[in-house]
């Protein structure tokens, strides 16, 4: 990914379940992040609505997609979002654990030394910046800041 590269998120899906720890309400989104009309990553957004203490997970499968790709050209990159009154950060987070939820589209996770400091880390935030900035669903995670 070159940083000259204009990256366009479009959003797929969504569904909504029950956090297993607490019987709040849960949301997963998901979408692609596109440069110059082709995928670079899929993401997939999960969080608990009225409930900051759960940080919302941030995926992102990254690599190649399309005909003649496959899981081998994929890895994941996993984030948490924590929610603040100023606005909140994101962190890397070691992917293992997420991973299970995505290993029919991707080989592998990062870990957060893999990501923390690296090239990759740039590409990663680029496409969290994308994906915060441009879709609309981002609102419902940013209302968390204000619950915390
Ligand atoms: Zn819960």
């Amino acid at each position: 990914m070159s940083e000259s590269l204009k990256l366009v998120a479009s959003p797929w899906n969504e569904s909504e379940g029950t956090c297993a720890c607490c019987g709040k309400r849960s949301k997963t989104i998901w979408g692609d992040i596109s440069a110059d009309e082709v995928a670079v990553a899929a993401y997939f957004v999960q969080w608990t609505v009225d409930a900051p203490e759960h940080m919302p997970n941030f995926d992102f499968v990254i690599g190649r997609w399309g005909d003649g790709a496959s899981v081998e050209d994929r890895f994941l990159v996993s984030l948490v979002f924590k929610p603040g009154r100023d606005g909140g950060s994101f962190m890397v987070i070691d992917g293992k654990e997420r991973w299970k939820k995505h290993s029919k589209s991707c080989a592998r996770a990062m870990q957060r030394a893999e990501v923390v400091g690296t090239d990759l880390a740039a590409d990663v935030f680029a496409l969290v910046d994308t994906l915060w900035l441009t879709d609309g669903r981002m609102a419902e995670v940013r209302e968390l800041n204000n619950a915390e």
